[in-house]
């Protein structure tokens, strides 16, 4: 069964992520290991680490997956390519130290050419990261994306291409996000066309490469490539295929991310809803 967890605030120091996702009965958790918004953050203390390994020594979290920047574009102009790059580097870095096995990266959005043009800068720059931090087990998890305006990651087939043109490489994976998919058009609602979401996945990524989950409900209707998060069951996807996820076998220990509004029912609702569509 896939680990249920949530999106978690790693404010006034990143272990008391740890403490936040227990409180609220995480099995995994996703963190922003530094400001998201910014280019320049502080490199990671000793006490940081320490304090990060005895908090997980603690907690019931299996699994950590970070989040990286929302400023990374590896499909930008030359300069915001180069800062990109740099930053991801930074980010497999922290999580090297920090013991976390995954890196959610935003596939970027093409800013001049064919989205072609732009999947193969992003797979040259992705080659280059891989390639400097060699020594770092840590994977990249491509996610998939709403589809608005010029954003890869859209058409989950782009990323077949992606992966031909990155060789294959082992260090590259894939977070699936239901409201994005959803969203870029893909039906998923009912047992058949989620099953057939599965096949696409399988096709194009292949399901050994799904290493990450992304989960809320949609406040637009399918299709509509505009990305806008509601709870579970409030949406226009309803419940079938959170409770289809949940309880599929394909996905045994991946992280099941929620990423539904804070406010409301909150982490807590939505993760006791998803226990008990799993029945535990
Ligand atoms: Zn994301
Ligand atoms: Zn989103």
């Amino acid at each position: 069964m896939a680990l249920i967890g949530a999106h978690i605030s790693a404010a006034g120091g990143l272990h008391k992520a740890y403490q936040r996702a227990d409180a609220v009965g995480c099995e995994s958790m996703q963190i922003f290991t530094r400001n998201q918004r910014q280019w320049l953050n502080k490199p990671l203390s000793f006490q940081e680490i320490e304090d990060f390994y005895r908090a997980s020594k603690e907690s019931s979290v299996k699994k950590v997956v970070s989040h990286a920047s929302y400023l990374i574009n590896l499909a930008g102009s030359d300069e915001i390519r180069l800062k990109s790059e740099d930053a991801l580097i930074k980010e497999l870095d922290r999580c090297h130290h920090l013991s976390i096995g995954d890196v959610i990266l935003h596939p970027g959005f093409a800013v001049n050419g064919t989205w072609e043009d732009a999947l193969k800068q992003v797979s040259e720059s992705l080659l280059k990261v891989l390639d400097i931090t060699s020594e770092f087990k840590v994977r990249i998890l491509l996610e998939t994306m709403a589809g608005q305006g010029s954003v890869l990651g859209g058409d989950i087939a782009q990323f077949s291409g992606l992966l031909d043109l990155v060789e294959d490489h082992p260090r590259i994976g894939f977070c699936v996000d239901i409201c994005h998919v959803f969203a870029a058009g893909y039906e998923l609602r009912t047992h058949e066309s989620y099953n057939r979401l599965v096949g696409i996945l399988q096709k194009h990524v292949g399901l050994e490469r799904i290493h990450c989950w992304h989960l809320s409900d949609s406040k637009m209707e399918k299709g509509s490539k505009k990305d806008r998060h509601q709870h579970l069951g409030e949406g226009a996807i309803g419940l079938n295929p959170f409770s289809m996820l949940v309880n599929d076998h394909r996905f045994e220990d991946v992280p099941a991310i929620l990423e539904t509004p804070k406010e409301g029912m909150g982490d807590e609702g939505n993760i006791a809803l998803l226990r008990k569509l799993r029945g535990q």
